[in-house]
């Protein structure tokens, strides 16, 4: 009876160790599991933070060339500059850093800043002077106007290396340029013609006045025929408010602004170079948008936010 006990004690702690060594290798493996798994974790973290550097990198690097061509296009206006040939190069630059904005590897967002209706007599170069100022190169939609003060101002735009764009000729909305789609195509042409005979450049983006949904049911029609005339357009997705509301103040145009601003990656914004209080607003609505990690460039047809269908 004794011995048997003894037996069966001896079975029950051999089972007792071996269970406790099939706990120990488990656990053992378990561990070693969970030392590769963190190892791989580091590995993949370190892989990404060498990524997210190199981006960074690269992205500097392209808001150094961006700086560099923006200085050129402002400063070397002599009479052998070619500023159509150096658009181009900027162009190119720009449209790598908005792909690496969408791509997320760029921490900057961009900012498109848009005047729309000019160029204004009383107050254009007052804009342009503002912009000088803060160092930041816009896009203007223009209409057809051709006094010696208007055609001064589209040369100091052109020349200041601002994007110069087709708002058509005449702006007629209503009994005008929506009659039809050969209608509003003349206008633009016209535009686009009388620009070109100024300073020698061809546009080839299009606002439509109103904004495209104005087109209504020719949209679909005047978007082929501006695509045949290589022509993108583009609307936008903030605003001040001053295409509606003339007499608010400077604070109120900020404060609209910035209303619209939901931290967009590419941000096309529209304002009107007629507003005063617009005009006050400037400085603030430029420091404000830079604070909130955007950078300014002018449009350029390859953007991917003017659209060719
Ligand atoms: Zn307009």
């Amino acid at each position: 009876m004794g011995s048997t006990n003894r037996s069966t004690q001896r079975t029950a702690s051999g089972l007792i160790s071996l269970i406790l060594c099939v706990l120990l290798a488990i656990a053992c493996v378990g561990c070693y599991q969970l030392y590769t798994m963190k190892e791989a974790a580091i590995v993949t973290q370190n892989q990404l933070k060498e990524q997210l550097n190199e981006a960074s990198v690269e992205l500097t690097a392209s808001q150094e060339t961006i700086a560099k061509l923006q200085a050129d296009i402002t400063e070397e206006k002599n009479r052998n500059y070619d500023p159509v040939a150096k658009r181009m190069e900027f162009y190119q630059v720009a449209k790598q850093l908005e792909d690496a904005v969408l791509a997320g590897t760029a921490k900057c967002k961009i900012a498109y800043l848009t005047f729309d209706d000019g160029p204004y007599e009383a107050t254009s170069m007052r804009f342009l002077d503002v912009l000088d100022q803060y160092d930041v190169l816009a896009t203007f939609f223009l209409l057809g106007k051709n006094s010696d003060l208007h055609k001064e101002i589209i040369k100091r735009e052109f020349y200041s290396g601002h994007t110069i764009a087709n708002h058509t000729f005449s702006h007629q909305i209503r009994n005008g340029i929506y009659r039809s789609v050969d209608a509003f195509i003349e206008d633009v042409v016209k535009n686009r013609d009388y620009i070109q005979e100024l300073i020698g450049y061809t546009t080839n983006i299009l606002r439509f006045p109103g904004g495209s949904p104005t087109a209504g049911n020719l949209k679909d029609g005047i978007v082929a025929r501006l695509q045949e005339l290589g022509y993108g357009y583009v609307d936008w997705d903030a605003e001040d408010g001053d295409g509606k509301l003339i007499n608010l103040s400077k604070d109120e145009y900020v404060e609209n602004l910035f209303n619209t601003v939901h931290d967009q990656k590419l941000m096309v914004v529209l304002l009107h170079d007629y507003c005063e209080g617009t005009l006050e607003a400037l400085p603030e609505i430029i420091t404000g948008l830079r604070e909130r990690g955007y950078i300014f460039l002018p449009l350029f047809y390859e953007s991917n936010v003017v659209r060719k269908s």
